[in-house]
């Protein structure tokens, strides 16, 4: 397959899950080098200042999480721990709230129903998920999918802190309340945190990256409304916009 073949069947595609995600959207005007431009490899910001190769420390981090008990309930009952996974140096990252009953069978984030979505949306956004940085704020599932309580989020903030030190995305994508409000360390509803650009501090002595905080794939299963598929959408397409990636325009 060509060049110019690769670049029309990823615009084709990019069109075909916008408007199964959208309905009301259609791609105007998108440049087709940057079509075909992936996330993965990027020259965008720098691996942790230490110098460290952000895969080792992603390595590192999902050890020591398979070893970790400091949620006692959470390890006694776990299947699986759930670290993440994706590409060491992403421009961008999604993180949720924990791990769901797919998810601790089989120890990777967002593989159900959810996660399907999730899949979708980053299509939609000309992606693929090996592109991008998935993970959790808890990398251990809740019983019973409860929320996680605060000296468990508490416990496990270092690790997500770790991984998003040395991948060093340029946008984080906070999916619902819960990781939104624990990344930033607030306490708002979802629907006054997106739509627009927070800033995630990593120390007082790097740059701040710009946060997205959207509604959960989870949530939006449950109230699959044209309006919040809308809502996300517009979200993505700012989180695209930013990166430099072809955004649709609205009709
Ligand atoms: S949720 Fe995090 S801190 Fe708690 S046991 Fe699992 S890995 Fe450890």
């Amino acid at each position: 397959m060509d060049d110019a073949t690769d670049i029309r069947k990823a615009i084709r595609q990019h069109a075909e899950m916008e408007r199964f995600f959208t309905g009301d959207f259609t791609v105007r005007g998108a440049a087709p080098a940057q079509a075909a431009t992936p996330a993965q490899g990027s020259t965008g910001p720098a691996a942790a200042d230490d110098g460290a190769d952000p895969a080792a420390v992603l390595a590192a981090v999902a050890e020591e999480v398979a070893r970790c008990t400091l949620c006692e309930e959470l390890a006694a009952t776990r299947n699986h721990v759930v670290p993440g996974e994706g590409s060491p140096r992403a421009r961008l990252v999604f993180v949720g709230e924990a791990p769901g009953a797919d998810e601790d069978a089989q120890g990777r984030p967002f593989v159900g129903r959810a996660g399907q979505l999730l899949t979708k949306i980053i299509t939609a956004m000309g992606l693929q998920r090996s592109d991008v940085f998935i993970c959790n704020t808890l990398k251990c599932r809740p019983p019973g999918n409860r929320d996680p309580r605060p000296e468990e989020k508490a416990n496990c903030r270092p690790f997500l802190r770790r991984q998003l030190e040395a991948i060093r995305p340029e946008i984080i994508v906070g999916l619902g309340a819960h990781a939104a409000n624990g990344l930033l360390e607030v306490n708002l509803p979802i629907g006054r945190l997106r739509g627009r650009f927070h800033e995630y501090s990593f120390s007082p002595e790097r740059p701040p990256v710009k946060l997205m905080a959207t509604y959960h794939p989870a949530y939006l299963l449950r109230s699959y409304s044209p309006e919040n598929r809308r809502r996300v959408w517009e979200d993505m397409q700012m989180v695209m916009t930013e990166l430099g990636l072809p955004s649709p325009e609205q009709k």
